[in-house]
């Protein structure tokens, strides 16, 4: 199919060749794991368990709460041994409440939801409905709730579901080996989510260094007319939901607006799978699969981990780390967070764990800016990294949010690409997080003013009308005969 180009972007080692020929292998479980109440995008979960309660696989641990959230469930049978506050790895780096599950080892079902038999004769709402309580968040890493993503049908006119199996992180192949290992229910999940946005086409959308995966995904689709399969160039960030918009349609996404404003929604291959087994067999989110690799990992492999399993015990299934790991990331290099931590979980988000050696970790002493522009250069948003950066440093948000660091992807090509090696992404999240705290507190400070202000209206009412009931009454003693009617 005809490809637009994108702007910008970089090439970086992609390293894929550590673990993505090997095929998936799952975990066994372990005796204990950590599930918190926020694993994705919105509010956390409400717990419906208590310590001491003996829950089968598949239970509802915790429940969603307001319109974006996600309910958590028992990735295995065992008891709930503690609810308590722990470090997770979440973005905002803080304590969250988490359920701590012991297993009993023998990994029982509990009842799951029917399977709905034909799900292209349910309604778009019954599937919408199955994916929320199924706990099913975006598994690229966004972590976004995707019943409500399955929503926007409601208030957009879809044309195409995109679903993005660009995978151009480097390390990362968890999502090839879906696709290569699951592609008929890759398929399957991605017709049934086509059919609830009301989107008429899909595009599966794979980098072309994944011919295995394009191969069986083009086998599994051959019977549907509308599923395509399109093998985009090497390019990272070609995986950010607006710029694989922008090749595959030329549609421009505007600034501040959703890809579903041009008529496109898009979903990770992997989420798809998740999709299928909800809908098909009842089946709720309990296990994804990781990549774990880098030169520090002794077997680097791609698991089918448990939700809640100790990233310590992730590294153990893989031989362990080597003397020189020098930093643990979970997610891509790129985009990924360090971590505080190897005793947190593996949460719905973890794509992969990396170690990295000394020698694929860039620690090179920042230099000043030779203003070389090379940073404008490779930025796919078309935003002047040098110039926002700068700005940041003197702790003028308003101008950095001028020219557009709200529109910035956090891609890190630009500090990849620096060869002063200024962590400029480091700035751009910084002020993203400060802009939004203080718009918070705008925004509060602005309801209180407007209940204030609501308040001394209501008693500003309140005292007229005593005022002028007093005025009544003393005009009536001054003169009793008056409004009087004659009879
Ligand atoms: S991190 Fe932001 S500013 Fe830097 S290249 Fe990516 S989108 Fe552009
Ligand atoms: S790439 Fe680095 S050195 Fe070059 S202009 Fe941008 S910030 Fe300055």
């Amino acid at each position: 199919m005809k490809l637009f180009p994108i702007m910008g972007g970089i090439h970086p080692d992609y390293r894929k060749e550590l673990a993505s020929e090997k095929a998936i292998v799952p975990m066994p479980i372990p005796a204990t794991l950590y599930l918190p109440l926020q694993q994705h995008m919105g509010a956390p979960g409400i717990t419906t368990v208590e310590p001491g309660t003996e829950v089968k696989k598949g239970q509802v641990l915790a429940r969603g709460q307001g319109l974006v959230s996600a309910p958590v469930h028992a990735p295995t049978s065992g008891r709930i041994a503690a609810i308590t506050e722990m470090m997770a790895p979440h973005p905002s780096g803080l304590p969250t409440m988490t359920i701590i599950l012991d297993s009993d080892g023998k990994d029982e079902w509990g009842d799951l939801p029917a399977a709905i038999a034909d799900p292209f004769a349910a309604s778009a709402q019954e599937i919408r409905d199955r994916v929320a309580v199924s706990g099913i968040v975006g598994l690229g890493g966004a972590t976004f709730p995707s019943a409500v993503k399955l929503g926007l049908g409601n208030q957009h006119k879809l044309e195409i579901l995109v679903l993005n199996g660009a995978e151009c992180e480097p390390y990362l192949c968890c999502d090839d080996r879906v696709m290569r290992e699951h592609a008929d229910e890759v398929v399957d999940g991605a017709r049934i989510m086509a059919h609830a946005l009301g989107a008429p086409q899909i595009i599966i959308a794979v980098e072309d260094n994944k011919p295995q995966a394009i191969t069986a995904l083009t086998q599994a689709a051959s019977a549907f007319t509308n599923v395509t399969v399109a093998s985009v160039p090497v390019q990272y960030p070609m995986g950010a939901e607006r710029h694989l918009t922008q090749a595959l349609t030329g549609r421009e996404t505007p600034a501040r607006k959703l890809t579903a404003d041009v008529g496109v929604v898009v979903h990770n291959v992997a989420t798809a799978r998740a999709v299928h087994q909800a809908v098909r067999f009842g089946r709720p989110l309990l296990s994804r699969v990781v990549t774990v690799s880098g030169g520090a990992v002794a077997e680097p492999k791609n698991v089918e981990v448990l939700l809640g399993t100790r990233v310590a015990e992730l590294l153990a299934f893989c031989g362990g780390l080597s003397k020189d790991s020098r930093r643990i990331i979970s997610g891509g290099p790129m985009m990924g967070q360090p971590l505080p931590s190897l005793d947190v979980p593996v949460v719905k988000g973890t794509s992969g764990i990396l170690a990295l050696t000394k020698a694929e970790t860039k620690e090179n002493a920042t230099q000043p800016c030779i203003r070389c522009g090379s940073c404008v250069s490779y930025c796919p948003c078309g935003l002047v990294p040098v110039e926002m950066a700068a700005f940041i440093r003197s702790e003028k948000l308003e101008e950095a949010a001028k020219i557009g660091v709200q529109d910035c992807v956090s891609c890190g090509s630009c500090s990849y690409i620096c060869p002063s090696h200024i962590p400029l992404v480091h700035y751009f999240n910084y002020a993203k997080g400060r802009i939004a705290a203080l718009d918070r507190e705008r925004r509060k400070a602005d309801q209180t003013k407007a209940l204030v202000s609501a308040h001394n209206a209501r008693l500003e009412r309140a005292a007229q009308a005593k005022r002028e009931a007093a005025a009544r009454a003393k005009a009536q003693s001054e003169n009793p005969d008056a409004g009087r009617v004659n009879a």
